[in-house]
């Protein structure tokens, strides 16, 4: 089926089979290794997965995810600039100024240079999208959708409005077109990404060991220096309560927020015992139609606001 070979089986999306699976490992061994409650009865085991499981706001994330998903294959795909076009533009515009340069360097060399350059630029502009998601009010408006969730489940990743897909998916053309376009110029073609399992070497790790746990209840944290350098689970669901939403604004990088001064280390903070919003503003966010339409309505006041006073 189409929605399976889209994301469980392709490696470039958070809930690859084999990322799933390694949360899964994760969070076991984060079990075994937990200070255990007296009682662990099996029925409050059972009791507590269904709560979290079937909450309303993880049902209403797998239904949002379906929806999203045909948004994006019939409204947003064919809208999106690709970066092979970015990357034929920067290309052209390289070569008005100056003749291809054709460094001499071995392939590998080039491949490891070309993979870590795509990785900590791509880093760098979604840190800075996601703050602007966050500053910027109109564009807080459709992030609100994200930071909606009261359960963080692997599929709260997806609940994303289409206009912040739009916007992250124009991101990654320009990214990548850039990077792609320079490197060219410098090294001439033949450019390969270092891959694994069909997709940046880098990102493959980084959902090996546990992205899928920063939207979950698995308060994973890594020791202080590690967290100064990625961004921990602990951290990002951090970044999903009230108190700690303007810190912590990386994918896989923490390096970002350091260097910007949003950085917030998981030490000394407790498990967050509330996600998302005060349940009055949560309450605008309750269903499918709202996650749609709402961040529009709400951007259309603000505007009208800003106009009344001018
Ligand atoms: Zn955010
Ligand atoms: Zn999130």
């Amino acid at each position: 089926m189409h929605i399976f070979d889209d994301y469980l089986l392709n490696p470039e999306q958070r809930i690859y089979w084999l990322y799933l699976l390694s949360a899964f490992g994760i969070s076991l061994v984060y079990y075994w290794v937990q200070p255990k409650p007296k009682v662990t009865h099996i029925n409050t085991i059972y009791g507590e997965l269904k709560a979290y499981w079937l909450h309303p706001s993880a049902l209403l994330d797998y239904r949002y995810f379906i929806a999203v998903w045909l948004i994006k294959l019939y409204i947003l795909l064919p809208l999106l600039l690709s970066a092979k076009t970015v990357t034929l533009y920067v290309n052209l515009l390289l070569l008005k100024i100056h003749t291809p340069l054709h460094l001499q360097f071995s392939a590998l060399t080039i491949s490891l240079l070309y993979t870590i350059t795509l990785f900590i630029s791509s880093e760098f502009s979604r840190y800075w999208l996601h703050r602007w998601l966050h500053t910027v009010p109109l564009l807080w408006q459709f992030h609100k959708v994200h930071h909606s969730a009261e359960i963080l489940t692997p599929l709260t990743f997806y609940r994303v409005h289409p206009v912040e897909n739009f916007l992250f998916g124009l991101r990654y053309a320009f990214t990548a077109g850039i990077v792609t376009g320079l490197f060219l110029w410098l090294f001439g073609s033949g450019l390969s990404l270092y891959m694994i399992g069909g997709t940046n070497a880098f990102i493959w790790g980084m959902s090996l060991i546990g992205s899928n746990l920063r939207h979950s209840h698995i308060y994973l944290r890594y020791p202080k220096f590690l967290e100064r350098w990625f961004i921990s689970p602990a951290q990002h669901q951090l970044h999903h309560t009230y108190k700690y939403c303007s810190k912590n604004y990386g994918g896989y990088l923490g390096i970002f927020d350091r260097l910007f001064g949003t950085l917030q280390l998981s030490e000394n903070i407790n498990k967050p015992t509330q996600y998302g919003f005060p349940k009055k503003l949560a309450k605008r966010y309750s269903g499918l139609t709202n996650l749609l339409i709402r961040p529009f309505i709400d951007c259309k006041t603000l505007w009208k606001r800003k106009h009344e006073k001018i």
